[in-house]
């Protein structure tokens, strides 16, 4: 029971992206969007070690992307669930060390916006994220100090957010092309409820690949290959692309690039790059079918089309959209904001808050769940469902199965995840022995998988015969992290020094400038060297009043020469 005299928990709710993080919090019967030490309420998703070894997380982190490279990781959270691990400087960081980086700053956001600690967040990850990507996810969270009250899919935290704002939506389809993930969900809004009927995606698709097809293409354009161009140039390069694709919609963009003494020039407008990225469209289609014949539905079905997501303001996704369903998305919610408005809103939910309206959200399963068997003699390694994707969540069903034969002392339970006949084209999760009683014929044993609200699944093997029951919870996959692992990245964690908070906004202008130097040549460049040591000297003298007009004159002048 809750004392009355306690204040109750903040109410936040965090998207943590592959290219920007955000952090929101339910407050006087509304979400509202806290922002950084800068003033932003878009954190880049980007951590830098600096040279004096302290941690710099966000717009701070993005500019030394291209001055220092390789003491910088972003899209990061392409990786999280695999044993990869990032070096910054000569340090190795886990995804999920480095994700708790990008939540520990969102966190001390917090606390200097409301005042006191916060411990507690509602997290959104992909809905197509599996059971090992979630679990890193929390771990990221519990090395950031923070506990998950639940973790909400990011098109269910969009629909949240539409929910509260528009009451005329009824069968939706939510388009969610984030950096590097993409979830199609389709719900139905019957308000209170909100239904989640099915929901697809692709991992490994996302805005970050438009911009690695435009490297390519201009790489290959000026025949060149990736291994006679340096980790700086790439990086100089990749952040003009990533600029250039942003603004593409606007008109036809010129680039032009240095590189070892010679000036590379390219030019792009809409129709080539929809030229370039004909694969990467025609990967979007596939989910979106799936979904819809997941939901028994045709695209005419469709009361509305939502889009979420930094990717979907690309005139070519939107064309794509508007082309396959015959009509223009509705766009009424900023599709940066949406996930984290929606995270805050399921927080508000879960705690029950008055001033919410109540929401009650059902959502799903997006993959199917289930164990090898043998079909037969010869026929090994067949995958047999338990939990077919998209059926409704919390669930838990139960299949019956047979001991191969007689005296049979042991049965290996391997759990796989995914939508292909034969487990060795699925994904591995975790695999466990069971003893049995031997005896003179075969036995009937009961699989049970019990699938809960984060997407955390738990597996019981019932023995008919002895009634003996045998439990065990998916916390490990081959992937997954033992006790000293976690210890480890705790310990790594608490080393480092992170960068005070209060001194970011200076940091970030001298980044900038730094980045902005490496950027210009000549006339452009001797002024930002002027202002970059001007700014030095500023800092040196130690007047605040000072340094703060001195800084936005910069960052103005930066602006306006678009660096
Ligand atoms: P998110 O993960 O939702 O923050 O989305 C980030 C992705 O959206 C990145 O790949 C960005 O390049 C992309 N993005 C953001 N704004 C635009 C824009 N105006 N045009 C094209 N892509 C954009």
């Amino acid at each position: 029971m809750q004392d009355a005299t306690l204040p109750r928990p903040a109410l936040l709710g965090i998207d943590l992206g592959t290219t920007n993080s955000l952090i929101a919090v339910w407050q006087d019967g509304q979400a509202r969007l806290i922002p950084n030490a800068l003033g932003d309420v878009l954190t880049p998703s980007v951590v830098s070690l600096d040279e004096d070894d302290t941690i710099l997380v966000g717009k701070a982190a993005r500019a030394r992307l291209t001055t220092h490279p390789d003491r910088t990781a972003a899209a990061f959270k392409r990786f999280m669930g695999s044993d990869k691990q990032v070096e910054l400087g000569s340090r190795p960081f886990s995804p999920e060390e480095l994700s708790a980086l990008v939540l520990g700053s969102l966190k001390q956001d917090a606390e200097a916006f409301l005042g006191h600690p916060v411990s507690e967040a509602v997290i959104s990850v992909p809905a197509y994220f599996s059971d090992e990507q979630r679990k890193r996810t929390m771990f990221a969270a519990e090395l950031a100090g923070l506990s998950v009250t639940r973790l909400i899919n990011e098109p269910t935290a969009a629909a949240m957010a539409y929910g509260l704002h528009e009451q005329k939506l009824e069968r939706t389809l939510i388009f969610d092309l984030g950096g590097g993930t993409f979830d199609v969900t389709v719900l139905e809004y019957a308000l209170p409820l909100i239904e989640v009927h099915a929901s697809t995606g692709d991992n490994f698709l996302g805005g970050e690949d438009f911009t690695a097809a435009l490297l390519e293409a201009c790489l290959n354009d000026w025949q060149l290959t990736p291994s006679m161009v340096d980790a700086q140039g790439m990086a100089s390069l990749g952040d003009a692309l990533e600029q250039l694709k942003c603004k593409l919609g606007e008109s036809k963009q010129q680039l032009s690039w240095r590189h070892a003494g010679q000036t590379f020039e390219w030019s792009l407008d809409e129709a080539a790059a929809v030229r370039i990225w004909e694969p990467l469209l025609g990967r979007l289609r596939a989910p979106i079918e799936q979904a819809l014949r997941d939901a028994r539905l045709n695209p005419r079905d469709l009361d509305s089309l939502v889009l979420v997501g930094g990717a979907t303001r690309m005139p070519a996704v939107q064309q794509l959209v508007a082309t396959l369903f015959g009509r223009l998305p509705y766009r009424h919610l900023d599709p940066d904001t949406i996930v984290a408005l929606g995270a805050a809103t399921q927080a508000a939910c879960k705690a029950r808050d008055g001033a919410v309206e109540e929401l009650i959200l059902t959502d799903v399963c997006p993959y199917t769940l289930g164990i090898e068997t043998l079909r037969g003699k010869g026929v090994e390694g067949a995958f047999s469902p338990i939990i077919e994707r998209n059926t409704v969540i919390p669930t838990s069903r139960v299949e019956r199965y047979y001991t191969t034969h007689p005296h049979q002392e042991k049965i290996r339970i391997a759990v796989y995840q995914g939508e292909r006949p034969w487990v060795r084209d699925n994904i591995f999760i975790d695999a466990f022995d069971v003893a049995l009683m031997p005896t003179d014929h075969i036995q009937q044993l009961d699989v049970r998988f019990s699938y809960d609200i984060n997407g955390l699944l738990e597996v019981d093997v019932t023995l008919l015969e002895t009634r003996a029951r045998h439990s065990h919870s998916i916390d490990r996959s081959p992937t997954g992290l033992d006790e000293q692992a976690r210890k480890n990245s705790h310990d790594r964690l608490a080393t480092l020094k992170v960068h005070p908070r209060d001194a970011l906004p200076n940091r970030t202008l001298l980044a900038r400038l730094e980045r902005a130097w490496m950027q210009s040549l000549g006339d452009e460049r001797e002024q930002i060297a002027e202002w970059l040591y001007s700014f030095t000297r500023v800092l040196g003298d130690q007047q605040s009043a000072e340094i703060a007009s001195h800084r936005t004159q910069l960052n103005d002048a930066l602006d306006e020469l678009r660096l």
